[in-house]
């Protein structure tokens, strides 16, 4: 079943995500009905708080949007351990802020460990792409942080209004654009 996900400005998508100390059934059901929902809205990724969960588990698949395969990689507890200076500056969308898309900054290369479903140790190397940029903003959901907190603060204000209007014009999640 497919989760209903949750909208900017949720007081939801603005908190700390407790980190997971056991990977029981409930965890690895919610992972799942993630990726379902991941795939339902045509996102590359997921983060609990996305569908209501506070919760440190993120779902990604970056390849899916070209290869048409499900690849599901699990994340729990992510956290980037190393991080380039060098900026790269790209568009990104995210299902909670529907219909608008904005340019952010993200590092050009990341190192993050996770724990897989079963509990593994897992590391991740990524440069440049979309898996490094979408690693970069989906962890930063667990920490209450969204695409406008991302933003100078002098983009922030045209950026709250370009996302209302397109609400206003029946934005749904997967949009990006109305
Ligand atoms: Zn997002």
């Amino acid at each position: 079943m497919a989760l209903q996900i949750v909208l900017s400005p949720d007081e939801r998508l603005r908190e700390e995500c407790e980190p997971i100390d056991q990977i029981d059934d409930d965890i690895k059901k919610l992972a799942q009905q993630m990726a379902k929902t991941m795939y339902k809205y045509e996102g590359c990724g997921i983060a609990a708080p996305q569908v209501g969960v506070l919760k440190q588990l993120i779902v990604i698949d970056c390849d899916w949007g070209d290869t048409g395969k499900k690849n599901p990689i699990f994340l729990i507890n992510p956290e980037i351990v190393e991080k380039s200076d060098d900026i790269i500056t790209e568009c990104e969308g995210c299902l909670s802020i529907p219909g608008v898309s904005f340019e952010i900054e993200r590092s050009r290369h990341v190192v993050v460990h996770a724990r897989d479903l079963e509990g593994r140790l897992m590391q991740y190397d990524a440069k440049d792409g979309l898996f490094c940029r979408c690693l970069q903003h989906e962890i930063d959901h667990l920490h209450g942080i969204t695409m406008f907190e991302r933003l100078k603060p002098q983009d922030r204000l045209s950026a709250v209004r370009a996302y209302h209007e397109a609400l206003d014009n029946g934005a749904m999640p997967g949009d990006t654009e109305v």
